[in-house]
């Protein structure tokens, strides 16, 4: 099976991606699925998981009432990867005051 790998994967191997396809599946109790699945679900639903669905930041939790969403750590913009590594679970109001200016100041 060969995914096309769209921009937002940057940094995930063809490997690593089929891994956590398996991984998600298994989790939901799917057989396999589809790279829409994973791309809208699939990433999002492993880092939760592994951030046991709390704000990495303020460790809330969907019951406090807030949405959870998944946030790069070195932000996109700064050349951040969609890799696990590079994601945190984070509530709405924490990943709203983080801003996306660059570290590096560039000439
Ligand atoms: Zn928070």
């Amino acid at each position: 099976m060969k995914f096309e790998l769209e921009p937002h994967n940057r940094g995930v191997s063809d490997e690593v991606l089929l891994d956590d396809l398996r991984k998600v599946a298994n989790k939901l109790g799917k057989e396999f699925l589809t790279q829409e699945e994973y791309n809208n679900n699939g990433r999002r639903f492993l880092v939760m998981d592994r951030d046991n669905f709390k704000c990495f930041f303020c460790g809330r939790t969907k019951d406090d009432g807030i949405k959870l969403v998944v946030d790069h750590f070195i932000p996109w913009d700064d050349y951040g990867e969609t890799v696990m590594e590079n994601l945190r679970t984070s509530c709405e109001p924490c990943n709203s005051g983080k801003s996306n200016l660059p570290i590096k100041t560039k000439f």
